[in-house]
């Protein structure tokens, strides 16, 4: 940030204060979403192996997928549990830019988007995206898109279904659950998505997004990144 943009930040704060979403303390100037501590205590995944880790097995032989990465634990009663709960319930659209693009920046660094050249982010149903105003992974997408430059496909699929809350049901009910949730388009010319999410619980919803993808565009290669893993 230039000098000028330090001190019109500081200008600014002094009015409006920003504050960590996690700790609640008041953020500095160069300080964004989260403290300096709350940052480095983040429960990083730390993959490296980008073509084989916990979530591209969870893949394997269902989908063909390339390329699969997480940023950070996802815990309950934790702080990446209160960054979550702010992003989705508490109108924090900002939250989801800001990871987006820490987590762009780290992954790029790495080569993780060698290749890719769409992105598609998991979309919601129209009722949930009415009621919170905004879709968690598109800003995600967007925070990505910022350090990227691959373009968003924000029409590329449809939620046909509101599915109700994942979390009572078994595996099995769970899969039976997101059967013809979504419905994709053609998305020629494009042939490696990056589908985004924000967390990756059962992989049940990742998994009907990507064969709904599938279905209308045979052959395109894919890759996976949420910004946590449950
Ligand atoms: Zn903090």
């Amino acid at each position: 940030m230039t000098s000028l943009r330090h001190r019109l930040r500081d200008f600014i704060d002094i009015f409006s204060p920003r504050y960590c979403a996690v700790c609640g303390c008041r953020l500095n100037t160069t300080e964004q979403i989260l403290c300096a501590g709350c940052r480095m205590r983040l429960p990083y995944m730390r993959i490296d192996d980008f073509y084989d880790n916990p979530i591209s097995r969870l893949f394997w032989a269902k989908i063909p997928v390339e390329k699969a990465a997480s940023f950070i634990h996802y815990k309950h009663d934790s702080d990446s549990h209160l960054l979550l709960m702010q992003l989705k319930y508490n109108h924090r659209p900002d939250i989801g830019r800001s990871m987006g693009e820490v987590m762009a920046q780290d992954l790029q660094r790495r080569g993780f988007f060698q290749d890719i050249d769409a992105i598609v982010p998991i979309p919601l149903h129209w009722k949930r995206f009415w009621k919170r105003g905004y879709n968690q992974s598109m800003q995600l997408a967007m925070g990505i898109n910022k350090v990227t430059r691959i373009p968003i496909l924000g029409k590329a699929v449809r939620r046909v279904r509101n599915n109700e809350s994942q979390t009572s049901k078994s595996f099995q009910e769970r899969m039976e659950n997101v059967d013809d949730l979504f419905e994709a388009k053609p998305i020629t010319p494009y042939r490696h998505i990056l589908i985004v999410d924000d967390v990756l619980t059962t992989s049940a919803t990742m998994l009907a997004c990507a064969k709904a993808l599938l279905d209308k565009n045979p052959g395109i290669s894919m890759s996976i990144l949420t910004l946590a893993k449950a």
